[in-house]
């Protein structure tokens, strides 16, 4: 199964599969990745090779996952889905790359969090598709040389920051994925609501895709969220209105901001007079685990100039004192 961050249930899960696009065309945004990405499709595949290795890193939520999927079917090869936390053993990883048709692509989500021997057995099958590995026990141990049909591996990760450098230059690819404008999130919820088949005001797509954290999963799951409220107030067209007031009742902010942003801002603003604060500190008093902190909160709140980070720990700006409405101190 895939996992990839934040989704909640099985209903979820089917709502994603369900809204996933399938072809570069219907992938929404990521404009530069996605220019650089058919010209690399396009020359592997008239060169009848793999394509180079591509490493994916950003925010959960902006379509990693999606864009896997998504090269794998413009390649015209299988993909086979794993994490990094999935793969335990080295044998698994052999298991794994053994199956593959030449071409294929291995995607690995969550490819930070590999266990260190299955990342060094990696290295030889990255650079020259092959492995060794060792067998038996005691007298009977020898090496085993496995070669492995020409692939292509996918990782995605929230933190670029935890990949090793040996792991990291082995891809020949790498695209940062960048949070998405309105206007991009807004044909995402437009299509989602086709894929539904509900209608949505144009004002009450706008409004929604303001409020996502320039995130395609957000947007999707408000929408849903929203579609819930259109149909108990027995709504043909999701409206404006019905959107505003559903957005204020799921904690919603005006920039998107949730409860959780909101908590953590003010978390550092009472508890700490507005920081530096660590990252651990944090986490334990938000009760949210520090990845989460960093690879999902931290960086809309850093794009957003609500926090700054200072090399003695994350700090409020100015700014997070008006969104919260609290004095700024100094200004008193
Ligand atoms: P990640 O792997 O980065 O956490 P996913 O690929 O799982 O993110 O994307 C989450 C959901 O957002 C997908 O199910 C898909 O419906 C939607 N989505 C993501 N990117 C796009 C996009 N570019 N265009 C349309 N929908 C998208």
């Amino acid at each position: 199964a895939v996992t990839s961050g934040n989704i909640e249930n099985p209903e979820e899960e089917e709502m994603e599969l369900s809204l996933r696009p399938q072809t570069l065309n219907q992938y929404l945004g990521q404009e530069r990745v996605k220019k650089e990405m058919s010209i690399y499709i396009k020359a592997a595949k008239q060169r009848d090779e793999a394509l180079d290795h591509v490493l994916l890193y950003g925010p959960p939520g902006l379509g990693k996952t999606t864009l896997a999927f998504v090269i794998a079917n413009e390649l015209g090869v299988h993909l086979k889905s794993t994490s990094g936390p999935a793969i335990e053993k080295t044998g698994d990883l052999v298991a794994l790359l053994s199956d593959l048709d030449p071409g294929d692509v291995l995607f690995i989500d969550e490819i930070h969090r590999l266990a260190k021997p299955v990342e060094e057995v990696l290295y030889s099958a990255m650079e020259d598709y092959y492995i060794d590995i060792v067998i038996g026990e005691g007298q009977t141990t020898h090496a085993v040389h496995v070669p492995l049909p020409p692939f292509t591996l996918i990782g995605a990760t929230t933190l670029a920051g935890q990949l090793s450098a040996p792991l990291r230059d082995r891809f020949g690819i790498v695209e940062h994925m960048q949070y998405y404008t309105v206007d991009e999130l807004e044909k995402i919820v437009l299509r989602s609501s086709d894929v539904f088949h509900t209608s949505i005001a144009p004002e009450a797509a706008h409004e929604l895709a303001r409020r996502s954290r320039g995130t395609p999963r957000v947007a999707n799951r408000l929408l849903k969220r929203v579609r819930d409220f259109a149909e108990v107030k027995g709504e043909q067209t999701i409206s404006w209105a019905t959107t505003e007031h559903a957005l204020k009742q799921l904690q919603v902010d005006d920039e998107g901001l949730d409860q959780t942003d909101r908590k953590l801002l003010r978390t550092m603003i009472e508890g700490y007079n507005g920081g530096p604060v660590g990252i651990r500190t944090l986490a334990a008093n938000i009760g949210e685990d520090r990845e989460t902190i960093e690879s999902l909160y931290e960086p809309y709140l850093l794009q957003h100039g609500f926090i700054l980070l200072t090399p003695r720990g994350r700090m409020v700006t100015d700014k997070a004192y008006l969104r919260l409405g609290l004095p700024i101190p100094g200004d008193k």
